[in-house]
């Protein structure tokens, strides 16, 4: 039987990927940033995938449910919605469980636009959101070399969760 006491971990570890395709005449959100461009990602929210890519990683840090099970695609009230919502509400259950966020690390996929210009904007932009310092925000970024996969963007990311909340001090008679 598996143990059902929680875990005592100081740190844990997330992985969150996401991918979308892109479609013409729709806003390029990366990292919580409008990035100019003739194209966006197409998705039932507004596209973000650095954004869900970093919501699935924190839910998967405290083995929580994932994104697209409290965030249904078939739910119409998530269509074009702001990701920072899906952000928020990973942050508050990593709170709850007891942890902070210690840093994190992205590698985005994808042909064009070149995201070399926009990278401070971004981590910057994903500092702010999770309440992190800059350089705990790592960027990076290829092209699908090979990969026949110009048509759509992809996001893996890692999050170091570190136990926030302070044992109880022991009492001496
Ligand atoms: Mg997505």
């Amino acid at each position: 039987m598996p143990k059902t006491t929680r875990s005592k971990l100081e740190t844990r570890i997330g992985f969150g990927w996401d991918s979308h395709a892109f479609k013409p005449g729709i806003p390029l959100m990366v990292g919580g940033v409008h990035l100019a461009y003739d194209k966006g990602l197409g998705g039932h929210s507004d596209g973000d995938i650095l954004l869900h890519a970093i919501t699935d990683a924190l839910l998967g840090g405290i083995a929580g449910p994932d994104i697209g099970t409290l965030f249904p695609p078939s739910d119409p009230q998530w269509k074009g919605a702001d990701s920072v919502i899906f952000l928020r509400e990973a942050l508050k259950r990593v709170a709850e469980a007891g942890y902070g966020v210690a840093n994190l690390d992205s590698t985005l996929i994808l042909n064009a636009p070149k995201i070399g210009p926009h990278s401070a904007a971004i981590r910057a932009r994903v500092a702010e959101l999770m309440n992190i310092p800059v350089d705990s925000v790592g960027l990076k970024a290829k092209t699908p070399e090979g990969l026949n996969h110009d048509g759509a963007a992809m996001a893996h990311v890692v999050v170091l969760l570190q136990r926030t909340k302070k044992k109880p001090a022991l009492r001496r008679a």
